[in-house]
C-alpha cells in the first residue's frame, strides 16, 4: 500500500508540473502577443477547397501579420504546407495553424454513416473508424475533424439523425468516448486529429425536427439526456467543442454564458477551446438576440466562445470593445490560452507540419476490412419470415431499386473526400460473387416518380426466385439542412413494391438511409427487411456477405423505429403519463380494430391510428439464430448506497446457427422526487454462442448510475424501488427489482 501511495503522488505531482510548466509557456507565450495577433488566434477561416492556381494572397498576408489562428477546408497540400510555413516563419510568435475539415465518417475510406455507426453498439467499431479516418486525413495536413456530433436525436425528420448517435444517453455516452479517443489517440502523433464534441448544445431537439429550429426544454431534460455523452467525451479529454446553432431557452448557444461558461467550463470542467459553429455567431443578429455584428462579438466574448468559425464578429470589432471597456482583455487572453494550449498538447510549435512520409494509405486493405466489419455491425435485421436469409448461393434473384448501384449514395451525408469509384456497390460484390442475379432497377434515383422502368422491373421478378429491392434515400435526403416532413420510401418506391409483390415472388428489402424510414404501408408485402443505413464504401460487399450468411447482420436499433413520423419525437425511455401505458401494437394505421378503440379511448396516451409504440424498438434487431433468456438474478434485493448490485440471466442460443447477441440491461426509478423514465439503458454486452451453447451474462451496477439530476439541480440517486430488466430490446426481457436503501 505505502508503495501504491508513494507511487501515485509521484505521478500526480509529475503531471501537474508538467501542467503546470504548460501554462507557463503558455502565459509567455500570451504576454508576448499583441492584441491583434491575439485576436488572430480566434479567426478560424476558410479557404475554398477548390481555388484553382495560387494562394490569395490577403491570407498569406493575414497569417505573417497573425491575423489568423486556424483554417477550415484547406484541401491543397502544397496550401496547408505553405501557410504554416509562413505561420511558423514570418509570423510575429511563429504560432502554428490548425488546419480543422469534419472527416465525420471516414476520410478516403467512408464507413457507415454516424447513425448506423450507433447501431453497432460497439465502442471498438467507434473507435476504429475514428482513427483510420483521422490516419488518411492527417495525411493531407487535416489535424482537427469537426467530429463527433454527440447531439441525443429523438426525431427521424432530423436531417441531421444520421450524423446522430441515436436518441439514447448512454449508448451516446460510451460511443462519444470511443470516437473521441480513436480520433484522437496520441495527440502529438502527426497521424491523429483533434476532436470536436458538437453541437453544444441541445441541437437535436429542434422543434419538429426542422433543422436549426428553436430548442426550449428543462435544465433536467437538459442535464438528464442531452449532456451526459458531452460530458464522456471531455471526460475522454475531448480537444474543442463546438456551439449549436440553435437558441437554448432563448439565448442563442454560441451567445450562452450559462451554457458555455457554467456548465462547459465550470461544471464540466473542460480546458480545451470553444469554437463557434459556420457563422452561428452572427446568426444571432436573425435570431433577433444580438442588434449587430459588434454586438454579436460583444455577446460571444461575454458568454465564452474562443474561436469563430467563418465569420468575422472579432476579427472587426473584438479591439473597439476592449477598448471600450465592454470585453476585457483577460477575456480574449482566456481565449487564446484555451487555442494554445491544443497546440501545444498536439506538440504543432515542435513538429507543425505535415509528415511528408506519411501518405494516409488511402482505401488500404486493412482499411476497407474495417470498413465491411463495421457495415456488417451496423446493419439491423428488421425483419426475416420464415427465415428466408440468408440466401442460398444457387438462387435465381432479381435485383431492383434505385440504391442497388448507386456508387455516392450508398456513401450517405458528408463525404467531400472519398472519390466514388472506390465505392463497392452490392451490385459490384455481385459480380465478383458470381452472383446469379439479372439487374433491372425499376427507379432511377430514390425519388424518381416515373413507372416507366416498372414492367423491366416485373418482368425480372417474374424470372427469378427471389427479389432484392434496394430502396431507400439518396445521400441528400439526410444531413444538415435535409429534414424531411414525410419519412417513408420516396418516389415511387412503395408503389414498384406493391406490384412486384403481385408476383408473389419472396421480397427481400435492403434500405438505404439516413433515418429510420416508416414502412408500415409495405411491410406485409415483403418477407425480410435488412436496415444497412448509407454503409458506406464497403456496403455492397458487407451486404452480399450477410445476404448469403457469410456473417449474420449484427445491429440493434439506436433509435425507436416508428410507424409513421406523426408518432414522432419518440423515444423509448419516456415518461409514464397519468393514464396506464397501452402495450398493444398496432402495425397498422388506420386499421386498428374497433374494441380497441373504444376500450381505450380516454384511456392511454396513443394515436388512435397509429397506437402508442413504435414499429420496431429501440435495441431491436434479428441475425440467423434465436435466444432464450432465463433465469434473471440479482445479487441483493436491497443495496446501500456503497454497495454494487449485480444482475445475471442465462442466454441460450437456440437456434441452428451460431450467432451473435446484443445483450441489453434497462432499469426503472419507478417513484422519484422528480418522475422518473420507463425504462433507462444501462448496459450492454456482445455475445456470441454456438448453437445449442448457453452463457451467463453478468451486469453490475453501483449508485452512481442510478444518479439523476432533479428538479433541485441535484445530481443524486434516491431511496426506493427500482425495476430491472436483461433482454434483447427495450420492449422485451426477463424482470426483477431490487430497493435502493440510503
Ligand atoms: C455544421 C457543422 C460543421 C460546420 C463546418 C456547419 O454547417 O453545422 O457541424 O462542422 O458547418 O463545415
Amino acid at each position: 500500500l505505502f508503495t501504491f501511495l508513494v507511487f501515485s503522488c509521484t505521478k500526480n505531482e509529475s503531471s501537474s508540473i508538467k501542467n503546470n510548466d504548460l501554462e507557463e509557456k503558455i502565459e509567455n507565450l500570451v504576454s508576448k502577443m499583441t492584441l491583434e495577433e491575439k485576436i488572430g488566434q480566434t479567426n478560424l477561416r476558410g479557404t475554398s477547397s477548390r481555388v484553382k492556381g495560387s494562394l490569395p494572397e490577403a491570407l498569406k498576408e493575414g497569417v505573417r501579420k497573425g491575423e489568423i489562428g486556424a483554417f477550415l477546408n484547406v484541401m491543397n497540400t502544397e496550401y496547408v504546407d505553405e501557410l504554416q510555413r509562413i505561420a511558423i516563419e514570418e509570423s510575429p510568435n511563429g504560432i502554428p495553424l490548425i488546419f480543422g475539415r469534419d472527416v465525420i465518417h471516414g476520410f478516403k475510406t467512408i464507413f457507415p454513416i454516424p447513425l448506423g455507426l450507433a447501431a453497432s453498439w460497439d465502442t471498438e467499431t467507434a473507435k476504429t473508424s475514428s482513427k483510420i479516418a483521422a490516419f488518411e486525413a492527417s495525411a493531407v495536413g487535416i489535424r482537427w475533424t469537426f467530429a463527433p456530433m454527440l447531439d441525443i436525436a429523438r426525431d427521424s425528420r432530423w436531417g441531421r439523425i444520421s450524423e446522430s448517435p441515436g436518441e439514447d444517453p448512454y449508448l451516446a455516452s460510451v460511443l462519444g468516448k470511443a470516437y473521441v479517443e480513436g480520433f484522437q489517440g496520441d495527440l502529438k502523433s502527426p497521424t491523429t486529429m483533434a476532436a470536436c464534441a458538437k453541437h453544444f448544445i441541445g441541437y437535436g431537439a429542434a422543434i419538429g425536427g426542422r433543422d436549426y429550429n428553436t430548442v426550449d426544454m428543462s435544465e433536467q431534460l437538459l442535464r438528464n439526456v442531452y449532456l451526459p455523452p458531452f460530458e464522456a467525451a471531455i471526460d475522454a479529454d475531448a480537444a474543442t467543442v463546438m456551439t449549436a446553432f440553435n437558441e437554448v431557452n432563448g439565448i442563442p448557444a454560441t451567445g450562452n454564458e450559462f451554457v458555455l461558461k457554467t456548465i462547459l467550463r465550470d461544471q464540466l470542467k473542460f480546458n480545451g477551446f470553444v469554437v463557434s459553429d459556420w457563422n452561428s455567431a452572427t446568426e444571432m443578429i436573425t435570431h433577433g438576440f444580438a442588434k449587430n455584428e459588434k454586438h454579436v462579438a460583444e455577446l460571444a466574448a461575454n458568454a465564452g466562445m474562443d474561436m469563430e468559425m467563418t465569420s468575422q464578429a472579432y476579427e472587426l470589432h473584438l479591439k473597439q470593445l476592449i477598448k471600450e471597456g465592454k470585453v476585457t482583455e483577460q477575456q480574449l487572453n482566456e481565449f487564446v490560452k484555451n487555442i494554445l494550449r491544443i497546440k501545444f498538447k498536439m506538440d504543432l510549435f515542435e513538429n507543425p507540419y505535415r509528415d511528408k512520409n506519411h501518405t494516409g494509405n488511402f482505401y488500404a486493405e486493412a482499411h476497407l476490412t474495417a470498413a465491411k466489419k463495421a457495415a456488417i455491425k451496423s446493419s439491423v435485421l428488421l425483419k426475416n419470415e420464415n427465415s428466408i436469409l440468408p440466401l442460398q448461393k444457387n438462387t435465381t434473384i432479381a435485383v431492383i431499386g434505385p440504391l442497388a448501384n448507386a456508387k455516392r449514395e450508398q456513401l450517405g451525408t458528408w463525404c467531400f473526400d472519398a472519390e466514388k469509384e472506390h465505392t463497392v456497390t452490392p451490385i459490384d460484390a455481385f459480380n465478383q460473387h458470381k452472383v446469379n442475379y439479372k439487374f433491372a432497377e425499376g427507379l432511377t434515383y430514390s425519388r424518381d416518380q416515373s413507372t416507366e422502368g416498372f414492367n423491366k422491373a416485373i418482368n425480372t421478378a417474374k424470372a427469378s426466385d427471389v427479389i432484392l429491392f434496394f430502396g431507400g434515400e439518396e445521400a441528400i435526403l439526410s444531413g444538415e439542412a435535409h429534414s424531411r416532413a414525410h419519412i417513408n420510401l420516396p418516389g415511387a418506391q412503395e408503389q414498384l413494391l406493391k406490384e412486384l409483390a403481385k408476383t408473389g415472388k419472396p421480397i427481400i428489402l435492403i434500405i438505404m438511409a439516413g433515418r429510420a424510414i416508416t414502412i408500415t404501408n409495405i411491410i406485409d408485402a415483403i418477407d425480410a427487411v435488412l436496415m444497412a443505413w448509407h454503409p458506406g464504401t464497403m456496403g455492397g460487399p458487407a451486404i452480399y456477405e450477410m445476404l448469403f450468411g457469410i456473417n449474420e447482420p449484427k445491429g440493434r436499433l439506436p433509435i425507436s423505429w416508428p410507424k409513421t413520423a406523426g408518432q414522432l419525437p419518440y423515444f423509448y425511455n419516456h415518461k409514464n403519463t397519468g393514464r396506464p401505458a397501452d402495450s398493444k401494437n398496432f402495425v397498422h394505421l388506420n386499421d386498428i380494430p374497433i374494441e380497441a378503440w373504444q376500450s381505450s379511448l380516454g384511456n392511454t396516451s396513443h394515436y388512435l391510428d397509429a397506437g402508442f409504440t413504435p414499429h420496431f424498438p429501440f435495441g431491436y434487431g434479428l441475425g440467423y439464430t434465436s435466444f432464450k433468456y432465463e433465469n434473471i438474478q440479482i445479487s441483493k434485493d436491497t443495496i446501500s448506497f456503497n454497495e454494487q448490485l449485480t444482475i445475471t440471466a442465462k442466454i441460450t442460443n437456440t437456434g441452428k446457427n451460431e450467432g451473435h447477441e446484443t445483450v441489453q440491461l434497462y432499469v426503472q426509478d419507478i417513484f422519484g422526487s422528480i418522475t422518473r423514465p420507463v425504462k433507462e439503458l444501462k448496459g450492454f454486452e456482445h455475445i456470441q454462442l454456438k448453437s445449442g451453447e448457453q452463457k451467463e451474462v453478468t451486469f453490475t451496477i453501483t449508485t452512481n448510475d442510478l444518479k439523476f439530476v432533479n428538479h433541485k439541480l441535484i445530481n443524486d440517486f434516491e431511496e426506493g424501488d427500482f425495476n430491472i430488466w436483461i433482454g434483447p430490446n427495450s420492449a422485451n426481457g426477463l424482470k426483477t427489482s431490487f430497493y435502493l436503501k440510503k
